[in-house]
């Protein structure tokens, strides 16, 4: 059965009621969130919330509008323009991908249908993150272990302010037992601005994002007990490192906390010194990473990729499927010209603007939130938000669990899936 095009619950809950919902604004998925409804279709959240929650819930709904080529139309029109407009290119690329499962479900069928390549706005993390899950793998864990089972974990360089601001509140407080009330422990390696404002480690090392891979180094030498010979590896004091060494070899269950996207070109030697440091540990103990990301549905259009053609994103369809991590990259399509025609989709409404390179007159945006865009563009479509304006599936951070999200007001706007699918019929 094809996707529902527009937002289908009939029930009108009252606009003072609160009521629980899941989040999503960020991969944490917070399943907790207790939400005050307005008029407007915006959202208090008033309790278990964060600033960005907070933020992202205050937006009113935004009015159903369609413009082709600047003029406002009618949502078949809009599809109609946009089916044309894919029969015409050479080489289509869909990327933003910002959306839930189903409209990855949908994106993948369009993009068979037109030969398209399918990347996310966040692709470049994907692609390092899978790089190094590829060559060399790694012992991961998931929200849940670390809530009731990590009794040491390391937040290595994390920026949790404006993402993922409810880790600390979820998963480093007090330790839910299963039959081990060892009290959990924090520690930081880091700059001081990136400290987590609900977490107060007990052990801080702080030290600038550019050396903290070489920090990491220095930690993985005391581990395998032979330190190195500078007095001060990464301008830290040696007994911070050795308290930090000893700390994580006497934890029963260590995990070390890794926010990839915030790492930017440091992410590889930062994730690779992670693992070999959890490696480490594994040979007498139990430790593991939990990377947080996968924001903006990235998660869960990785795992929907996966599912649907073996491969994760940066694939084009052909005679066979292709999967290219780096000549895939869509911020590269679009500036070298190899793509010729772009769909963007933003239906979280964090990545309105697509990547420079394709004319506005071939470019077809399905998104969120109002943009200027929608006077230049050949197709603008304002779409729905997943968990918000129609029921959504996501995939949490931790890659393992997959949320069900309701809708939470009627606001009328298609879903991504709906117009991807209603694009692709008519290819
Ligand atoms: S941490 Fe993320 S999922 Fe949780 S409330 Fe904040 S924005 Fe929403």
């Amino acid at each position: 059965m094809p996707p529902t095009i527009v937002s289908r619950r009939a029930s009108k809950p009252s606009p003072t009621s609160a009521r629980r919902g899941v989040c999503p604004h960020c991969a944490l998925l917070c399943d907790d969130v207790e939400l005050r409804p307005a008029a407007d279709g915006s959202h208090a959240v008033v309790a278990n919330g964060c600033r960005r929650a907070a933020q992202r819930y205050a937006r009113p709904a935004p009015a159903a509008e369609v413009h082709v080529a600047g003029a406002p139309t009618t949502l078949e029109d809009g599809i109609a323009a946009a089916a044309r407009l894919l029969k015409r290119a050479r080489q289509p690329l869909i990327s933003g991908l910002a959306t839930d499962v189903d409209g990855t479900r949908a994106a993948v069928n369009l993009a068979e249908r037109c030969r398209a390549v399918l990347d996310h706005a966040h692709g470049d993390t994907l692609a390092r993150v899978a790089r190094l899950t590829q060559t060399r793998g790694w012992y991961a864990t998931t929200l849940s272990e670390v809530r009731s089972r990590a009794d040491f974990v390391l937040l290595v360089d994390t920026e949790l302010g404006d993402r993922y601001e409810s880790f600390a509140r979820r998963c480093l407080g007090p330790r839910a037992g299963l039959n081990d009330d060892t009290p959990r422990t924090v520690g930081f390696i880091g700059p001081a601005g990136r400290l987590p404002r609900d977490a107060a480690p007990d052990l801080r090392l702080p030290c600038r994002s550019e050396r903290v891979a070489e920090a990491l180094l220095a930690l993985l030498a005391e581990l395998r007990g032979n330190p190195l010979a500078a007095t001060r590896p990464a301008g830290l004091a040696r007994r911070s490192l050795t308290e930090l060494a000893e700390r994580l070899r006497a934890a029963r269950y260590a995990t070390i906390v890794v926010t990839p996207a915030a790492l930017g070109a440091a992410c590889e030697p930062v994730l690779g010194a992670v693992c070999d440091i959890v490696d480490e540990l594994n040979r007498d103990g139990r430790a593991a990473v939990l990377p947080l990301g996968g924001d903006d549905g990235a998660q869960s259009a990785v795992s929907t990729c996966t599912w649907l053609t073996g491969f994760p994103l940066r694939i084009g369809f052909g005679e066979v499927i292709s999967y290219e991590p780096q000549a895939y990259a869509g911020t590269a399509l679009l500036a070298s010209g190899a793509a010729d025609a772009l769909v963007w989709i933003d239906a979280f409404g964090n990545c309105p603007e697509p990547p420079p390179g394709c004319p506005a007159d071939r470019t077809i945006v399905l998104g969120a939130t109002p943009s200027n865009l929608a006077g230049t563009c050949a197709v603008h479509i304002t779409v729905g938000t997943p968990g918000i304006d129609h029921f959504a599936r996501l995939v949490r951070t931790d890659a393992v669990v997959t949320l069900a999200l309701p809708q939470q007001r009627d606001s009328g706007l298609p879903s991504i899936a709906g117009v991807l699918t209603r694009i692709a019929e008519k290819l």
